[in-house]
C-alpha cells in the first residue's frame, strides 16, 4: 500500500509500505479521510517520536471495513467507520470508570502502531473490544465524520470544565482546537471571547459565533477581560496553547469559583507558579483536558450527523496521499485552519 511513513525528526516519505493484515479480534479499515492534528506536526518535529520506527501517523480516521478478523462480530467489509483512537486494556483503574485516555495501557493510531496518514489501517483489538470502531450514521459524509475525533477532545474539555448556560468561557488561542472549542462552547449554551495575536484567527473566530474576540497582542488581556465581564473574570478558561507563560497569564482571567483548563499540551520541564491563597480561596479549579474517551467519540459522532454542530468550516485545506509533504508544510506554517487527506 501507499503511506506517508516517518522515518524520523522531520523525514516523512510517501512510498509503499507493507499492507496490515487482521489477526483475530483485529480489523483493517480502507482510509477514506484523515484529519491533520497539531500533535501529528509535534511529533513528526521531535517532540514525543515513537522508538518504533518507522511508523506512520494520524489518529483521525474514517474509512470502510476492509477485513474483519476472526472473534468480530457485528462489522462487516464495507460498512462506514469512524475510529476512536486510543488503544486501551479495558480493565484498569481509569479504564473501569470510562476515563479510558487515562489507561495505564494505552498506545494509539500515530503513537506506539502506525495510524492514518495510509492506504489502509489496522486497528487493534484494544480499540475494536472497546467499542472504539463507531459506525457512520447514514448520509454523514466522511469528510464531517472526521472531525468526530477533534471534536471529541472539545466535548471532553466541556465535560470537564462543568459549563453552565450562560457562562462566560475565554479561549486562549483562536487555532484549530481553540476554534473547536468556541463550537462546542457555544452549542453548550455559554458566551464565547477567544483571545489570539492574529487577527486572520480572530476574523475566523467572529465568523464562526465568537461573542467577542480580543487581539491579546495589540491590547492588554486582563483588562478586556474586566471590561467584558464587569470586571468578575470568565468563569471558564481554555488555554488552548501549552505555553506555560501564557497558562501564567490566564489565571489572572478567572473569576472566583471558576475552572482554569490546561488544554494545549506544554513542552515537558517547565514550571508555572501559582499562589495557593488563591486556589483555596477562591475555590479555583486548575484542570487539563487530555484526548477524549469513547464516549465523547461517539457523542462527537452524534452531534456532527445531528447538525447541532457544523464542521464544515473548519475544514480549510483538502490533500491526497501524493500531497502529504505539501500538507505538513502548510501545517508547520500554520497556514491553515484544518487540513484532512482524502483517499
Ligand atoms: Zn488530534
Ligand atoms: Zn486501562
Amino acid at each position: 500500500m501507499k503511506a506517508a511513513v516517518v522515518h524520523g525528526k522531520n523525514d516523512i516519505r510517501v512510498e509503499e509500505y507493507p499492507t496490515p493484515q487482521a489477526a483475530a479480534g483485529e480489523m483493517v479499515v480502507k482510509v477514506k479521510a484523515s484529519g491533520i492534528c497539531a500533535t501529528d506536526i509535534k511529533t513528526l518535529l521531535g517532540q514525543g517520536l515513537p522508538k518504533n520506527l518507522p511508523t506512520i501517523l494520524g489518529h483521525e480516521v474514517v474509512g470502510e471495513v476492509f477485513q474483519v478478523g476472526t472473534d468480530i462480530t457485528g462489522f462487516i467489509p464495507g460498512e462506514r467507520v469512524a475510529v476512536y483512537p486510543i488503544a486501551v486494556c479495558g480493565e484498569c483503574y481509569y479504564c473501569k470508570r470510562g476515563r479510558h485516555n487515562l489507561c495505564d495501557r494505552e498506545f494509539g493510531l500515530g503513537h506506539g502502531i502506525d495510524g492514518g496518514f495510509a492506504e489502509y489501517v489496522r486497528l487493534p483489538s484494544q480499540i475494536v473490544k472497546i467499542g472504539g470502531v463507531v459506525k457512520i450514521p447514514v448520509n454523514l459524509p466522511y469528510d464531517r465524520a472526521v472531525m468526530s475525533e477533534p471534536l471529541s477532545c472539545g466535548l471532553a474539555a466541556l465535560r470537564t470544565n462543568r459549563v453552565q448556560p450562560g457562562d462566560v468561557v475565554l479561549v486562549i488561542g483562536a487555532g484549530p482546537m481553540g476554534l473547536i472549542h468556541l463550537k462546542v462552547n457555544k452549542w453548550a449554551g455559554a458566551r464565547v471571547i477567544m483571545a489570539d495575536v492574529l487577527d486572520r484567527r480572530l476574523d475566523v473566530a467572529a465568523k464562526m459565533g465568537a461573542d467577542d474576540c480580543i487581539n491579546s497582542k495589540d491590547k492588554d488581556i486582563g483588562a478586556e477581560v474586566a471590561r467584558l465581564t464587569d470586571k468578575a473574570g470568565a468563569e471558564v478558561v481554555i488555554t488552548s496553547l501549552g505555553i506555560p507563560a501564557v497558562i501564567e497569564q490566564s489565571l489572572k482571567l478567572v473569576r472566583k469559583g471558576g475552572t482554569v483548563n490546561i488544554f494545549g499540551g506544554p513542552p515537558a520541564g517547565q514550571m508555572i507558579s501559582v499562589d495557593p491563597r488563591w486556589l483555596h480561596y477562591y475555590e479555583i479549579n486548575l484542570t487539563g483536558t487530555f484526548a477524549a474517551t469513547p464516549e465523547d467519540f461517539r457523542q462527537a459522532l452524534y452531534l456532527i450527523a445531528e447538525g447541532k454542530i457544523i464542521v464544515d468550516d473548519l475544514i480549510s485545506d483538502r490533500f491526497t496521499l501524493d500531497s502529504m509533504l505539501d500538507a505538513v508544510e502548510r501545517a508547520k506554517n500554520q497556514e491553515m485552519i484544518r487540513g484532512i487527506v482524502e483517499f
